[in-house]
C-alpha cells in the first residue's frame, strides 16, 4: 500500500491501519474494513438554504430551534361544551347555561362561571376559565341557550390541548444530521420556517471497467455482457440523495483509465466503480488507482464480494474518496450496501445509524462456514403465529442479479456463524425502506 504525508486531519490510510495489531488486507473481517473507512471519511462542510419542500430527503445542517409554542393556546381537541372540570356532575346530570361559541381560528371572550359552558369546535382557544371539553355526542338536550351535561363521561382536564404540547420556544425541534422526512418538513412548516438550512448534495461519479461491458444500444458481441452495474449504481445513489455523474463504460486502457480517473477525481467527492479490483485481475485499474493516491487493495472476508479498493485519490490539487467496488453485479450491491452507503451518509453529514438487522426464523438448511460475512438474498414473509420466516431465493451465485431483484431481504450470516438448519434463528436487512 502507498502512503501519502498526511495533511490535517483524516489521517492517512496508513496510519489509520498501522494502528489495528491484526491488519490484513488480504483476511480483512467485514467490521474491520467498516472501521477503517469511517475512520477515513471526513463529512463534506458545506450548508445551503433551501424551501422546505426541497429539503425532503436532505441532511439538516443545523439544529433546528422552535422560536414559538405549537400550539400556541391551549385549545380543544374535539367538537362539544367547554367548561369547569370543577362543575362536573359527579352523579346525575346537570344542565348546563350555554353563553357562547368558540371557533378556531377565532378569538373568544367569553368567560365562564359556574355550570357555565361555551360551545367550542376542535382547534379553538379554550375560553377563560375553561379546562375541560365534554364532546358533543356525550351531551343531551343541546339548544342555543343550555345543555344538559351527563355524569361520568369526562374527566376533569379532558380534551384539551396543551400550549406547548408539541413544541415549546427555545426547544430543539430537529437535531442536525436529521435526513428530513415528511413529517419533519411538516414539523418545520408548524413552526412557520420556510426554508432549511441542509448540507449540500453529495457528488459521487461512477463508472464501469472492463473490455467486456457493451452500453445499452450497442450490439452484444461474443463474449461480451451488457453493463448492469451503473444502473443499480444510479438506482442506489439516486436514492440516497446524491448528486450523481455516470461516466460510463472505460475501457482497459491506461490512457482511459487515468483520465476517467482524474476527471471524475476533479469533479466529484466520491468515485465509486466496479470491476477490475480481484485478486487475479489482469488489468490496470488497480494500478492506476494506487498511482492516483491513498488507495489500499482488500479481500474481505465476506461472500459475495472478497476483493475492494477503498482510499482517496488526487489530482489537479483536489482529491476524492474512492471506492472501487467488484464486478459482478451482486457484489456491487452488497458491498454498496455494506460499505459505501454508510461512507457516503457520513460524507453527508447525516446521523445515520447502522443497517437495522431484525432476527427471522430460516425455513431451509444455509451452508455456512465460519470465518467470513455472507450474504444471502432471502424472501421474508409473516407466517400464521405472526413470526418471520425467510427462505433463500435460489440461486446465489454473485453474478445472478436476479436473486437480488427476487429477494425482498438479505440474509446476514455472520463471521463466526456457522452451518444454518431449518428453525435456526438469522438476522435480516429488509429491503423495504433501505435506499
Ligand atoms: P471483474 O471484477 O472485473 O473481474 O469482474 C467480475 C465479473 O463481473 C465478470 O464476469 C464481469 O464480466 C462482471 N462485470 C464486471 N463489471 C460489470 C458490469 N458493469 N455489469 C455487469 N457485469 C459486470
Ligand atoms: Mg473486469
Amino acid at each position: 500500500m502507498k502512503s501519502l504525508t498526511p495533511s490535517a486531519s483524516p489521517s492517512c490510510l496508513q496510519e489509520i491501519v498501522s494502528c489495528l495489531s491484526d491488519y490484513d488486507p488480504d483476511a480483512l473481517s467485514v467490521s474491520q474494513a467498516q472501521n477503517i473507512i469511517r475512520q477515513f471519511i471526513a463529512p463534506v462542510q458545506s450548508v445551503e438554504k433551501v424551501a422546505i419542500r426541497q429539503a425532503l430527503g436532505r441532511v439538516l445542517a443545523k439544529d433546528m430551534i422552535s422560536g414559538i409554542d405549537v400550539p400556541a393556546h391551549d385549545n380543544s381537541a374535539m367538537d362539544g361544551y367547554a367548561l369547569r372540570g370543577s362543575d362536573l356532575p359527579v352523579t346525575d346530570p346537570l344542565i348546563f347555561r350555554v353563553i357562547g361559541t368558540a371557533y378556531a381560528g377565532r378569538a373568544c371572550d367569553s368567560a365562564v362561571a359556574a355550570n357555565e359552558c361555551v360551545r367550542i369546535m376542535t382547534g379553538a382557544v379554550m375560553p377563560v376559565g375553561c379546562d375541560t371539553v365534554i364532546p358533543q355526542e356525550f351531551t343531551v338536550d343541546a339548544t342555543d341557550a343550555t345543555v344538559t351535561i351527563p355524569a361520568g363521561k369526562v374527566h376533569p382536564g379532558d380534551n384539551r390541548r396543551l400550549k406547548g404540547e408539541d413544541l415549546t420556544t427555545g426547544q430543539v425541534a430537529l437535531k442536525k444530521g436529521k435526513i428530513l422526512r415528511p413529517a419533519d418538513i411538516g414539523l418545520l412548516a408548524s413552526l412557520g420556517v420556510a426554508e432549511a438550512p441542509v448540507q449540500r448534495r453529495l457528488r459521487v461519479v461512477f463508472f464501469s471497467t472492463g473490455d467486456e461491458l457493451r452500453s445499452l444500444g450497442e450490439p452484444l458481441d461474443t463474449g461480451c455482457v451488457y453493463d448492469s452495474n451503473r444502473y443499480t449504481l444510479y438506482g442506489m445513489l439516486q436514492r440516497l440523495g446524491c448528486d450523481i455523474i455516470d461516466m460510463g463504460v472505460i475501457k482497459d486502457d491506461p490512457a482511459e483509465l487515468e483520465a476517467a480517473f482524474r476527471s471524475a477525481c476533479e469533479n466529484a467527492d466520491a468515485i465509486i466503480t466496479s470491476g477490475g479490483v480481484s485478486v487475479g485481475a489482469a488489468d490496470y485499474t488497480k494500478q492506476i488507482m494506487a498511482m492516483l493516491g491513498d488507495v489500499a487493495f482488500w479481500t474481505i472476508g465476506m461472500r459475495p464480494g472478497r476483493p475492494m479498493a477503498f482510499g482517496k485519490i488526487h489530482s489537479g490539487g483536489k482529491s476524492a474518496y474512492l471506492f472501487g467496488l467488484p464486478g459482478n453485479p451482486v457484489a456491487v450491491m452488497v458491498t454498496f450496501y455494506f460499505f459505501a452507503r454508510q461512507a457516503l451518509l457520513y460524507m453527508m453529514g447525516a446521523d445515520a445509524a447502522p443497517l437495522p438487522l431484525l432476527p427471522a426464523i430460516s425455513k431451509t438448511a444455509i451452508r455456512k462456514r465460519p470465518g467470513r460475512t455472507e450474504y444471502q438474498r432471502g424472501v421474508l414473509s409473516i407466517n400464521q403465529d405472526g413470526q418471520a420466516e425467510v427462505v433463500v431465493t435460489g440461486s446465489q451465485g454473485s453474478g445472478i442479479l436476479r436473486s437480488m431483484s427476487e429477494a425482498n431481504c438479505m440474509i446476514v450470516l455472520h463471521h463466526e456463524q456457522n452451518q444454518i438448519l431449518p428453525g435456526d434463528q438469522v438476522s435480516v436487512l429488509l429491503f423495504e425502506g433501505l435506499i
